[in-house]
């Protein structure tokens, strides 16, 4: 069988410093193997050897932890020294679309450096806790103060717990069809609140910022605004799991509907579409804003949840700034582009409507605008602040849902690694975007009165330079047609 004979020429030993799993799904369980052995993950919890040794021992979603023990040991060489939270529930979300869902994924090694295919010096898609650990803050009106707590949860319980937060019913945090979502809202941080009553609330997402060094960062003091967020709240060690891979726009969609990919549908920043056979790249400037047309029926937005519980005024109920899953918004960025034909079309007929970098009030490293992404991402997030300001103007127009998602933290930990001094400028100038949003809230009456939540959408490894190389000649061995897209989604034609 021809999954077979890929699953075999992945695994060879000769691959081991590329390849950390294969995985893939037979029979209703997951499957995981590589060089050490094979096994078969269950729903439940149950761990089946069919080879060797178990090449995913360790599901722990606290592993690496305090911090400094993440730092001593950064880049584990072999699965057995790794952990995978949630490996059978995340691999099965995966492989659960008939149409789009690859016939085997690969997942690299923390280490791997593969910039000929797309990666950078730090990377992040893995199954591994370390790139799926995104940072998790709950702060303000109806959050408990807990401070730091030894805990974790995972990214589809931030949808729903921003919209329960926002005053949507538990009953109705459901999805298109009525069926329970994939995650929940996080009560046990919340005070008791009557359900169903409106309340402001704003969902800040910054892109791949690290929650281990986050939380570093906060406690020295090098990031005032995230300190305030926790001084009037709690923040969770083991943070948020992504789904599976942990990358931007998967993570995104899940977030803000509450389900896995096998229900979203947007199943990576690439991927195939047999029904259709086009190759979707949903992740990118020039298809951000035709996101909604991806994602599987079944799906509700966060956004249409709260719509339904606000009742309409002249002023947005919901507001998604600079997020391509926007569906529902009553104010959208993407609404916007899409208006105006896309981004490029967008930015140009508005005649240099992008602020000019340099003159970022926010930037403190200037030598860090020679990266184009960079460069790119302080400008989108310095207008991702202004529409911010402007949406929260007057208390009375503000929305009751906002979702802020910022980008020049992916810029930072993508140029320079997790730790690096790009990636904590990085977490230091969205800091200063929020300390300038907070300080407004202050001036206009408001802090108290808001619940926040902070998070991101995966977390960040940093690759080593010597360690390069790449699967798809053992691939293109085997003599059968096939796509790799991502790399890392394999399909067999
Ligand atoms: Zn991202």
């Amino acid at each position: 069988m021809s999954r077979e004979a890929v699953v075999t020429a992945l695994t060879a030993p000769g691959l081991k410093d590329v390849v950390d799993l294969v995985v893939w799904v037979e029979d209703g369980a997951a499957l995981a193997a590589n060089h050490l052995g094979r096994v078969r993950l269950h729903a439940d919890g149950r761990h089946e050897v069919l080879e060797g040794i178990d090449p995913v021992a360790s599901e722990d979603p606290m592993a690496f932890l305090p911090h400094a023990r993440e730092v001593a040991q950064a880049g584990p060489s072999v699965s057995t020294d790794n952990a995978y939270p949630y490996a059978a529930h995340r691999i099965l979300s995966l492989f659960a679309d008939a149409d789009r869902s690859p016939d085997v994924a690969v997942v690299h090694t923390p280490r791997h450096f593969f910039p000929e295919e797309g990666g950078h010096v730090g990377e992040h898609g893995s199954l591994d806790v370390i790139q799926s650990r995104a940072p998790l803050l709950l702060s303000g009106a109806g959050v408990r103060r807990l401070g730091l707590l030894d805990e974790h949860a995972r990214l589809v319980d931030v949808g729903p717990t921003l919209a329960y937060a926002a005053g949507v019913p538990r009953a109705d945090l459901t999805d298109a069809r009525g069926d329970a979502l994939d995650g929940g809202p996080l009560t046990a941080y919340l005070e008791e609140l009557p359900e169903g009553q409106p309340r402001r609330v704003v969902g800040i997402l910054w892109d791949g910022a690290h929650c281990g060094d986050l939380l570093e960062l906060a406690e020295r003091g090098e990031l005032p605004g995230v300190a305030r967020l926790l001084e009037r709240g709690l923040a969770l060690r083991g943070g948020a799991v992504a789904e599976f891979p942990s990358v931007t726009l998967t993570n995104h969609t899940s977030i803000l509907t509450g389900v896995g990919p096998g229900r979203h549908g947007v199943l990576g920043n690439v991927f195939y579409d047999r029904a259709t056979g086009e190759r979707v790249v949903p992740n990118d400037a020039e298809t951000w804003h035709r996101s909604a047309e991806w994602l599987r029926p079944g799906v509700r937005t966060i956004f249409e949840m709260v719509n339904d519980h606000v009742p309409q005024g002249d002023s947005p109920r919901t507001a998604s700034v600079d997020e391509a899953i926007d569906r529902g918004a009553d104010y959208g960025t993407m609404t916007l582009l899409r208006a105006a034909g896309g981004f490029d079309a967008a930015t140009s007929a508005a005649g240099g409507m992008m602020p000019q970098p340099e003159e970022s009030p926010f930037l403190s490293r200037p030598e860090h605008l020679a990266d184009p992404y960079f460069r790119w991402a302080v400008q989108v997030d310095d207008m991702g602040l202004q529409q911010v300001l402007q949406l929260w103007g007057n208390h009375r127009t503000a929305p009751t849902l906002t979702w802020w998602a910022n980008v020049v933290t992916d810029a930072g930990h993508h140029g320079g690694g997790p730790r690096s001094e790009m990636a904590r400028s990085s977490l230091r100038q969205s800091d200063a975007r929020l300390v300038a949003f907070l300080a407004h809230l202050e001036a206009i009456g408001v802090l108290d009165e808001v619940t926040f939540l902070l998070t991101a959408d995966h977390g960040f490894e940093a690759s080593d330079p010597t360690v390069t190389g790449s699967w798809r000649p053992a691939l293109d061995a085997l003599g059968l047609p096939y796509r790799d897209e991502g790399p890392g989604f394999v399909y067999l034609l």
